[in-house]
């Protein structure tokens, strides 16, 4: 006790204090005050059975149960004492309840006294108040001070928590300074040379304690010091983790990474991917796994589940119907729509008033957009500028819908055609008005009635023949009745009431997207409702982005557009496809968050679509139709214009054998996703000015996937159809025979621009022929002009050495470009 003389332990409230006292070597020894807690004593819940009733059922109850060598007398005198027990606690139970009762009886009469005490004394400051009001200013004032002097009077009262830490303190503060004084005498004279061993078998490092150490002689090093502390500090929130875990509500989405299931749990990795081990699941922490067996590895760690949909996700879109007095007359958007040749392109041009560069032959139109026009009586109108059917049915599929009225050409000269029904059937199905214009007026062969009379037969009955569709006799030629058919669309967009709210974050459609050279990803939208702005933050389809620059259709830039305003948006993430819906979200999260969503949600409709494609559809074309065949491709292109017209015209492709299918089409390089969706269809991929990133070439090479690369519609179109009447003969087929990367480009006088290369693969030929790719797009077909090596000119350089090459004829290289090197060989067809 000598150790503990005036010093205070520390204990727990109604222990025991004892003493033992510890040897130690060298004769030291240790006395320790062991505090042993009285036992809480444990009230039996009413109801509960009594520790001598308990073993009571047990005998009674079933002979079988009886333990051996009790005589039935002995039964009986216990079963005696059973029903007595249980009457008695009857009786007391009966006796709790009613004390329970009049205890809350008792505090019902308290809480209803001070209840009316409060209520008194609420009126009676009301009262109080109401007569200040009543008083002149200056008593009002000394109500005011009469109130501050009463607020002191209250502070008492307040005070009384602060006061228990300030009683408490003066005890905690002698025993500090008492044992601070102790343990200076004793690194002094009572204990030599223990100071400092004391301090380190303490266990803890106090600043008292490294005070004494100090005075004590030995120094400790700093580091000793705070590796001890670190010790200390990390066994301390070692325990604190356990004594207070927190159980958490666990967001769980249908599929999750094994370590963001950690994190929301808030627990270990390592811990996981052993709970997942114990339930017979190896999984590394960047594998994902599905809901349910997320589900059982957080109920393991005691937490609650809260499943979410991923959907969810999308929830931050507002779709906020706009209050009618916030919507404001919009410009209509309209859709030229007929059979090829009838004069689309024709009247589209016609209507912008611009000469656009003929159209290709066989009336492909590779550009697809949209402008605004503003006819003579001042109505604005948007026309989109689409290349058929395709991109109007495909926007329709992806929810867009983005046209209010189309109009049907019908070339006077010719009549309905089969793409003229399709256009009326698109029409009706999207529920859109109809206007007729019959072009080719001018032709001496135009017959408009017999066009009339024709449209009779689909339904379409025009005003001419007493109906209510509109009908324009036009001559995108000449230009006869277009302002005619302008007025008569601005009389048919009036009697829509197009209406939109411009003063909401803007929503609308992609009609066109590209990957640009110079400006990465570039989509025209066409905004539906609210305002786009510069600096906008926004999703769009499996894509998102700020609005970084914003051009309209005549090429200016501008900071913002309305309702039924196409602009091209710069500022993508990725390439979006036509159709796609363009949203403006608050965060950067958001939108990355909902991109991601729907990039995984899209991937897995379209690992579902394959198998469908493969195994559904085929099966049944087969036993549907024995003789046709299918042909799967899978076409991928600079420009979604370029991938619609390759479309449309493989569709137009076939014969009673063979039938072309498009399985997939879209902008940009060809990915291992397309590699993989042709592999499974046993299907060629089509790259049109695009080629293959790295790990598709490798994928298909693997797998034996075939990848064409072409840069003339017509050339693909045309190996399609060989292909698809059986002609596959012999070719002249290009092979790549090499790859270049450009490290640097330097500028040599009488040469122009040289590329410092290095070979990636295969090899660099003089005589080859190159083309020059950036981003996997092909912007130069030509020839090497030299193809140097260390200054000499070399014929050939092998892959892994560095060269220098020039184009003949081009000097728009880039580091970072890489140069394809092809050769030109007759090769057996096997489309
Ligand atoms: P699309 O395939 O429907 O886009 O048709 P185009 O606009 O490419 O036109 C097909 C052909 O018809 C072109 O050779 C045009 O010159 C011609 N064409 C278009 N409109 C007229 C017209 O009003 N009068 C005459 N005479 N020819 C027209």
């Amino acid at each position: 006790m000598s150790d503990n003389d005036g010093k205070k332990t520390l204990g727990l409230g109604g222990s025991r204090p004892s003493n033992v006292k510890q040897s130690f070597s060298h004769g030291r020894t240790k006395n320790v005050v062991v505090e042993t807690k009285r036992k809480r004593v444990v009230v039996p819940k009413p109801g509960a059975a009594k520790p001598t009733g308990g073993a009571g059922p047990i005998i009674g109850g079933d002979p079988s149960k009886r333990p051996a060598g009790i005589s039935d007398v002995e039964l009986e005198r216990r079963m005696k004492a059973l029903a007595m027990a249980k009457a008695r606690e009857a009786e007391e139970q009966a006796k709790r309840e009613a004390e329970e009762k009049e205890r809350a009886a008792e505090r019902e009469a308290r809480r209803a006294e001070i209840e009316a005490k409060e209520a008194e004394d609420r009126e009676r400051e009301e009262r109080a108040k109401a007569k200040a009001e009543e008083e002149e200013r200056k008593r009002a004032a000394e109500a005011k001070a009469k109130a501050k002097a009463s607020a002191p009077a209250a502070a008492p009262d307040a005070a009384s928590v602060p006061g228990e830490t300030a009683v408490s303190r003066p005890t905690s503060a002698p025993r500090k300074t008492d044992r601070d004084d102790q343990s200076r005498d004793k690194g002094g004279k009572a204990k030599p040379g223990r100071g400092d061993s004391d301090g380190r078998r303490s266990g803890k490092l106090t600043l008292n304690d490294a005070m004494a150490g100090r005075e004590g002689g030995r120094q400790r090093s700093m580091a000793a010091m705070k590796r001890k502390q670190d010790r200390a500090r990390a066994k301390a929130m070692g325990g604190s983790v356990e004594r207070e875990k927190v159980f958490r509500e666990v967001a769980l989405p249908e599929a999750i990474t094994v370590s963001e299931l950690a994190i929301r749990m808030s627990e270990r990795v390592a811990d996981v991917v052993k709970a997942l081990m114990t339930n017979g699941i190896m999984a590394t922490q960047n594998q994902t796994i599905d809901a349910d067996t997320a589900e059982l590895i957080i109920e393991e760690f005691g937490h609650t589940v809260v499943r979410v949909s991923d959907a969810d996700v999308e929830d931050v879109i507002t779709k906020i119907e706009d209050d009618p007095k916030d919507l404001k007359p919009r410009p209509p958007i309209i859709t030229i729509m007929g059979h090829v040749d009838h004069g689309k392109t024709s009247l589209l041009d016609a209507i912008r008033n611009a000469k656009v560069v003929a159209g290709e032959a066989g009336g492909i139109t590779q550009h697809i957009g949209a402008y605004q026009v503003t006819t003579d009586s001042g109505a604005v109108l948007s026309f989109l500028d689409t290349p058929g059917h395709a991109a109007f049915t495909s926007m329709r599929s992806r929810g867009a819908q983005v046209t209010d009225i189309v109009v049907l050409v019908v070339a006077a000269d010719d009549a309905v055609m089969p793409q003229t029904i399709e256009a009326i059937n698109h029409a009706k199905a999207a529920k859109v008005p109809m206007i007729v214009a019959i072009n080719k007026i001018d032709k001496p062969s135009a017959n408009p009635d017999k066009v009339r009379t024709d449209l009779l037969q689909h339904e379409v009955i025009v005003e001419k023949m007493s109906g209510d569709v509109q009908d324009v006799e036009v001559s995108a030629m000449t230009g006869q009745g277009l302002d005619a058919l302008l007025e008569a669309i601005a009389l048919q967009a009036e009697i829509l009431e197009l209406k939109a709210n411009p003063d909401r974050l803007a929503e609308g459609a992609v009609i066109e997207a590209q990957l640009d050279v110079g400006r990465g990803p570039v989509a025209t939208v066409l905004i539906q409702n609210g305002t786009l702005r510069q600096g906008d933050i926004f999703v769009v389809g499996e894509q998102y982005g700020k609005v970084r620059a914003l051009i309209n259709d005549k090429g200016e830039r501008v900071t913002e557009a309305g309702p039924a305003v196409p602009v091209e948006v710069l500022g993508l993430n990725g390439t979006p496809e036509a159709g796609d819906v363009l949203n403006v979200v608050e965060t950067d999260a958001q939108a990355r968050e909902i991109a991601e969503y729907r990039e995984k949600a899209a991937k897995e409709k379209r690992a579902a679509a394959g198998a469908a494609t493969t195994l559904e559809q085929l099966m049944a074309n087969a036993k549907q139709n024995e003789n046709v065949s299918e042909l799967p491709v899978v076409v991928k292109a600079d420009v979604q214009g370029s991938a619609e017209a390759i479309v449309q015209a493989m569709e137009k492709i076939g014969n009673e054998e063979v039938r072309v299918r498009v399985l997939h089409s879209g902008v940009g390089a060809i990915t291992e996703t397309d590699i993989g969706l042709a592999e499974a269809s046993g299907a060629p991929v089509f790259g049109f000015n695009v080629r293959a990133n790295a790990s598709a070439r490798n994928t298909a090479n693997q797998k034996g996937v075939e990848i064409r690369y072409y840069s003339v519609i017509y050339d693909l179109v045309d190996d399609v159809k060989k292909a698809a009447s059986g002609l596959l003969s012999a070719e002249i087929r290009e092979k790549f025979i090499g790859y270049a990367s450009i490290k640097e480009v330097f500028k040599v006088s009488n040469v122009g621009k040289v590329a410092g290369c290095i070979v990636t693969e295969g090899v660099a030929r003089r005589s080859a022929g190159v083309r020059l790719l950036r981003d996997n797009v092909v912007i130069h077909e030509g020839t090497l002009k030299t193809l140097k090596r260390f200054k000499d000119e070399v014929a050939e350089v092998q892959s892994g050495q560095e060269c220098g090459m020039a184009f003949e004829n081009y000097d728009d290289i880039r580091p970072g470009d890489v140069i394809e090197i092809f050769e030109r060989e007759e090769v057996e067809r096997n489309l």
